[in-house]
C-alpha cells in the first residue's frame, strides 16, 4: 500500500483476535467485513494478535489463525502486532492516570464481590447483579485500611472511577455506524478494571491504546463490544488519543437462532473446511448475512 496515495477518506480497519482458541464463522465475517471496507476505500487492514491473557492464549492457535485468515484470502497490511510484547506503552498510560487520581487500587476478590452484589438490597445493586457491575467497594475504602493492605502485600487491581473520570473531561459522545450518536455513560459498565491483579493490563486498556497506536479510523466488532466502547472513548480523552469511528455489527446467528460464536459452540473455520465447506461458500454466506443484516448502508457487495 502506497502511503502517498492515501486520503482522509481511507479507511483503516482491523481484526483483533485472542489465541485462545479456533476461530469460528462469526470471526470470519467480522475480519472479513472490515478487509472489505479497508481495501474498497484503498485504505489498511491491520491484524493484532491479543494475547495479554497468557494463561488461556497460546501460540498454537495464534498460527492457526493465521491459517485461517490465509485460507478465507484475506491480507494484512502490516507487520502483526502482538499485545505480549506491549507491556511498556500499557505501563505508561496506567501510570498517567494514577497520576490523575481517576483510577484506585481494588483487592476485591471475585468471591467478595458477588457476595457484596447479593447482599445488597436495594434495587440498582441488582441491576448491577444483572450486569455484574462492580459495587464500589473499594473506592471509598478508608486511607488506613487502604494502607493496611498495602503494607501487608495484598494483590490489588486498578479500576476506573469512572463517575469521577467523566466529570474530569465534561460530557463525550462517539459515533457509531448503525446507532448513531451515543453519550458516554456508566450505567451498564460502572468502575471497570484497567489493570488486572495477574497480568497489570486489561482488555480495555489495551485496545484503547493499541487502536490508537495503530491509527484505527473505524473499529468493526460484534455488538457485546457495544457498551465497552464508553470506557474506551472515555480513555481515549483521558489519555489524549485520537477517537475513530465505530461499528458494532450485530451479533450474527445461525438458521436456529443460536450466536455464531465460541460459547455457543459454533463451527470453526477449521470444521467447516474438513466438511468440504468452501471458501467462496463462506465469503457468499458473509455477504448475505452482513449485506441483510448488519450493514445496510454500505453497500457491501463482493
Ligand atoms: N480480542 C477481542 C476478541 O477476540 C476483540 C476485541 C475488539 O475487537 O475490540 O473477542
Amino acid at each position: 500500500m502506497n502511503n502517498n496515495n492515501q486520503t482522509s477518506t481511507n479507511i483503516v480497519t482491523r481484526f483483533a483476535p485472542s489465541p485462545s482458541g479456533q476461530l469460528h464463522l462469526g470471526h470470519a465475517y467480522t475480519a472479513l467485513f472490515a478487509w472489505k471496507l479497508a481495501k474498497r476505500s484503498n485504505g489498511k487492514f491491520i491484524l493484532r494478535i491479543e494475547d495479554i491473557d497468557t494463561g488461556r492464549c497460546n501460540a498454537q492457535f495464534e498460527k492457526e489463525i493465521f491459517e485461517d485468515l490465509e485460507w478465507l484470502g484475506i491480507e494484512w497490511d502490516e507487520p502483526v502486532m502482538r499485545q505480549s510484547e506491549r507491556a511498556q506503552a500499557y505501563k505508561s498510560a496506567l501510570d498517567s492516570l494514577i497520576e490523575k487520581q481517576l483510577i484506585y487500587q481494588c483487592f476485591c476478590t471475585r468471591k467478595e464481590i458477588i457476595q457484596e452484589i447479593n447482599n445488597s438490597i436495594a434495587a440498582p445493586q441488582k441491576n448491577h447483579a444483572q450486569y455484574k457491575i462492580y459495587p464500589g467497594t473499594c473506592r471509598s475504602l478508608p486511607i488506613s485500611q487502604r494502607k493496611t493492605k498495602l503494607l501487608s502485600g495484598s494483590p490489588f487491581a486498578w479500576r476506573l472511577d469512572f463517575k469521577k473520570a467523566l466529570e474530569h473531561t465534561g460530557n463525550l459522545y462517539w459515533v457509531d455506524r448503525l446507532k448513531g450518536n451515543q453519550k458516554v455513560t456508566s450505567e451498564k459498565v460502572g468502575d471497570v478494571v484497567l489493570a488486572r491483579k495477574d497480568i497489570g493490563t486489561s482488555y480495555h486498556l489495551a485496545v484503547t491504546i493499541d487502536d490508537s497506536a495503530q491509527d484505527i479510523s473505524l473499529i468493526n466488532r460484534g455488538a457485546d463490544l457495544f457498551d465497552a466502547t464508553h470506557i474506551h472513548r472515555l480513555l481515549q480523552k483521558l489519555l489524549g488519543l485520537k477517537t475513530p469511528e465505530w461499528h458494532h455489527s450485530p451479533l450474527l446467528k445461525d438458521e436456529f437462532g443460536k450466536r455464531l460464536s465460541k460459547s455457543e459452540g459454533a463451527s470453526t473455520l477449521r470444521e467447516l473446511r474438513q466438511k468440504g465447506v468452501t471458501k467462496s461458500e463462506i465469503w457468499s454466506l458473509a455477504i448475505q448475512n452482513l449485506a441483510t443484516s448488519s450493514v445496510k448502508n454500505t453497500n457491501f457487495k463482493s
